[in-house]
């Protein structure tokens, strides 16, 4: 065994303490730390003949890097949609990489991990109020979600044409309809071959809305003429978080031959509290369902399922059989993650929502949403309050969408978000909605409180303000 590897094996103790001690003060003091930093050029390093060990790396970690790293987990990261990490996620997910376990076969003579998949997956159906009629797993993330989903529609389109286009190849043009698709769904159709040119847009509903027309549905329906297709729908659009009309959506299915996909990779979380659950109702019908664990579940970095229903699963299978293999037998009969997704090795991702639903269960969920949905509306009441904001569109859940007052305005968006970030206090993202420069609050985390938002109100005002005189000063004398 090579020296370095030999003491650090002997000193794992005060290693992985030193690390404890790291991350504890990391998390202690998430609120304090800054929201954005301006990088520093660092010189890049060769690698070493001769390593450092353990304890060196870490300190090379730190000088280099560790003041650089943004507070994206912290209370008032609002950003994209970014969630924390609960305290019971953080255990799971540190237990997943000591166990380190290649997460496959449910069956035979491998270990249990597989099995916890499974149960997880079960556990997730109760806390979302779905039947236990899906057939789920872990990916990286929404993307991937979306892209399993949409691989097994492709498959099912394929064989209401005639074709098995795993095997062929996508032979044919794959008609996929849907109204304000997230760009992963498109990214999704490109990797697939089915090119992310061909959907047809549907009609989204009159009044500021980003759900879709039910009715343009039926009609862009009825112009296919039977021909089968995909519909991706939404459980919570990114801007306004608009859910299409599920119920809806659940009367066309009965009448009409496709597949439905939803994407509902934060929406989804309206399930877990009474109080919204209502904006998911008919979802139980869909053929596949994406959910992301790391944002609104506040699990870590990376982790998302797919739901895709029982029925499916010889699509399913044709779609990601690693039939090659022969070892690996009948990927029917023996239940085998690496038949049913994209990947073949893969970590124990469930762990850390294993831990998480069980430490804090239904009514733990319950009050991470209403409380992120309580603060998006402190948010959305401020900005209605101010003379300097106006909201972009109502705040139906959990994302507040808003810009500068005023058509002059405009032009300073950019300027002021740069000078808003900059502060270090808060981060949101720059969006466009209904051709006007706006900005995007989205509130996942479990750990966002009122003063958090006060904070954050009273740094948008300050900042513009700034904004507002430099303007001023700057502006030519007639
Ligand atoms: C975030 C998001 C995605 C993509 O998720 P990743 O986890 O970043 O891959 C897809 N759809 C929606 C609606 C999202 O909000």
């Amino acid at each position: 065994m090579n020296d370095q590897l030999k003491t650090d094996l002997s000193n794992l103790g005060s290693l992985l303490e030193k690390v404890k001690e790291q991350s504890l003060a990391y998390l202690d003091q998430l609120p304090e730390r800054p929201t954005s930093v301006t990088q520093k050029p660092r010189d890049k390093e060769s690698l070493q003949d001769h390593g450092l060990g353990g304890s060196a790396a870490l300190e090379l970690f730190n000088s280099q890097y560790e003041d650089l790293l943004v507070a994206s987990g912290g209370p008032r990261y609002w950003g994209f949609v970014t969630g924390g990490s609960t305290p019971a996620s953080i255990m799971g997910d540190w237990l997943a990489t000591v166990y380190d376990q290649n997460t496959q076969s449910v069956k035979g003579q491998g270990d249990v991990s597989a099995a916890i998949e499974v149960d997880t997956v079960h556990l997730l159906l109760d806390l979302f109020n779905l039947p236990q009629d899906f057939l789920g797993g872990f990916v990286t993330g929404a993307t991937m979600s979306n892209f399993t989903c949409l691989a097994v529609a492709r498959q099912w389109v394929g064989k209401e044409l005639g074709h098995d286009f795993s095997k062929e190849g996508v032979t044919q043009k794959i008609n996929v309809l849907t109204a304000t698709p997230h760009s992963s769904s498109i990214k999704s159709m490109a990797m697939l071959g089915m090119g992310s040119n061909n959907f047809t847009k549907v009609e989204v509903l009159p009044g500021n809305r980003e759900a879709l027309d039910v009715q343009d549905l039926e009609l862009k329906i009825q112009d296919l003429k039977g021909q089968p297709f995909i519909l991706i729908s939404s459980a919570g659009t990114v801007n306004t978080v608009d859910f299409d009309d599920f119920k809806a959506i659940a009367a066309l299915k009965a009448k009409y031959n496709f597949w439905w996909h939803i994407d509902a990779a934060f929406g989804g979380f309206a399930a877990c509290s009474p109080k919204f659950r209502h904006l998911v109702d008919g979802w139980e019908t869909a053929d596949s369902i994406t959910i992301d664990n790391h944002k609104w579940m506040n699990v870590p970095y990376e982790s998302a399922f797919f739901l895709v229903k029982e029925k499916h699963r010889l699509l399913q299978t044709e779609t990601f059989q690693n039939s090659n293999a022969p070892y690996l037998g009948d990927p029917l009969a023996n239940f085998n993650y690496l038949n049913f997704l994209p990947e073949n090795s893969r970590r124990l991702r469930a762990l850390p929502v294993w831990f998480t639903l069980n430490a804090y269960g239904r009514s733990g969920y319950q009050a991470i949403v209403e409380n992120s949905v309580e603060m998006a509306n402190l948010l959305d009441k401020f900005i209605q309050q101010s003379s300097a904001f106006d909201l972009l569109a109502p705040t139906r859940l959990n994302n507040v969408c808003f810009t500068l007052q005023g058509e002059e305005s405009q032009e300073h968006v950019a300027e002021f978000l740069t000078q808003l970030n900059a502060t270090g206090k808060v981060f949101m993202t720059p969006t466009v909605y209904n051709g006007k420069k706006g900005i995007r609050a989205s509130l996942v985390n479990w750990r966002t409180t009122a003063q958090d938002v006060a904070l954050v109100t009273e740094e948008m005002q300050r900042v513009f303000k700034a904004v507002l005189e430099k303007r001023t000063s700057v502006q030519p004398t007639v």
